[in-house]
């Protein structure tokens, strides 16, 4: 029987056992998380998409779990509560972690190569995917975490003191989508741009929100089949695909990740309708990548994937007709550039999260004029 970071938490809930976790995500702190102060109470702010019904109950209405919410209990996330029958989110201007990171490391490739990204996190999100590699904090409750107050206009100013776009990332950003929606506000103002990496799983009135002050969305496509949503992330594939779809009729900048985990979500049939499905609803041109797993939470027992097998959806993707497909968390193959599909040349070159160099003038090919879709100035 397998038992989880949430199902751990929840059982020692009533036993005053008390976890520390640490607020340190990825490669440049902020800041150093401060003491851990288990149960501290997080700040309650208004939540929206969400209606009331009897009996002071609720219906959670950002998610296609639409959690109905008892007084003084939780939505599936940990944190959106009830309180005497006004809904509350628990996160709003509470990150658990800040770092400024590459926009490659996102990855967002045709999305301002070379940026920064002022990359924050809170608590809490709705799917639990096995493989998840920051489940310290998307499997945590916002009381267990180590948090800072950092209101939507203060992250706005830092991101722009560092030079960078703000990003939603490392949790999902769904389940703060009122803090992402007023942060990206206050970024604008101060000719900031905002970008999310997201799961994917939300509801369309929320997500069409967020996209008219979003300048570009990230998603996770991690599997392509129900069953593999239904089993290793406890979530639904369907209601992924429409909000991959709500974004890019948007016209926000959209770029699709798909990790590879072995045996799991990488066979030959999976990918090719995968890819196709990408082709016909979204178009040729929208970057798809293909990233390596590493063993990670609850998938420790499985092997990091095969390079061969991410060249091999690679080739899938572009033999379907997709026109720009990258794979990711394996530096130094040819994967990792940026090619014009009209003269085949490299317009931009990377290792790693580096650019080595830009070759587009005013967002077209410097060898042959085309155009190459993205955000580039
Ligand atoms: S956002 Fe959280 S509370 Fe709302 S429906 Fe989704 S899991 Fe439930």
């Amino acid at each position: 029987m397998s038992f989880s970071r949430r199902d751990f938490v929840r059982g020692c809930a009533g036993t005053g056992c008390a976890l520390a976790v640490g607020g340190s995500v990825g490669s440049l702190a902020l800041f150093q998380p401060r003491p851990a102060r288990a149960g501290e109470a997080p700040r309650p702010h208004p939540a929206r998409f969400w209606k009331k019904l009897e009996n002071k109950r609720v219906q959670c209405q950002l998610c296609p779990k639409q959690c109905l919410v008892e007084d003084r209990e939780r939505g599936f996330c940990g944190v959106r509560e009830n309180r005497g029958g006004e809904y509350l989110t628990l996160v709003w201007g509470q990150p658990c972690a800040v770092h400024v990171d590459p926009i490659e490391k996102k990855p967002l490739f045709h999305f301002l190569p070379g940026s920064r990204a002022f990359s924050l996190a809170t608590a809490g999100c709705n799917l639990e995917c096995k493989c998840c590699q920051n489940w310290d904090i998307s499997q945590s409750r916002p009381e267990e975490v180590d948090w800072h107050w950092m209101p939507p206009e203060e992250v706005a100013r830092r991101a722009q003191a560092e030079g960078a776009c703000v990003t939603f990332t490392y949790s999902e950003p769904i389940v703060f989508l009122e803090y992402c929606i007023d942060t990206a506000v206050a970024a604008h103002k101060l000719g900031v741009r905002t970008t999310m990496v997201t799961g994917g799983s939300g509801e369309v009135e929320p997500m069409k929100e967020a996209c008219k002050v979003l300048d570009a969305v990230k998603i996770d496509l991690k599997g392509f089949t129900e069953d593999y949503y239904r089993k290793l992330c406890k979530g639904k594939l369907a209601p992924v695909l429409k909000t991959i779809e709500t974004v890019r009729q948007s016209g926000v900048w959209l770029e699709l990740v798909h990790l590879c985990i072995p045996g799991a979500n990488d066979s030959e049939p999976e990918i090719r309708d995968m890819c196709r499905w990408v082709k016909t609803h979204l178009g040729a041109e929208v970057p798809l990548h293909f990233t390596r797993f590493s063993p990670q939470y609850q998938m420790k027992n499985v092997p990091p994937t095969p390079f061969e097998t991410l060249i091999r959806c690679r080739d899938i993707a572009l033999g379907e007709g997709l026109q720009y497909v990258y794979t990711g968390n394996v530096p130094g193959i040819e994967g990792e550039n940026t090619y014009c599909p009209r003269c085949h040349k490299v317009v931009v070159a990377r290792h790693g999260f580096h650019v080595e160099s830009v070759s587009l003038k005013a967002g077209h090919c410097a060898f042959c004029g085309q155009a190459i879709p993205g955000i580039w100035s």
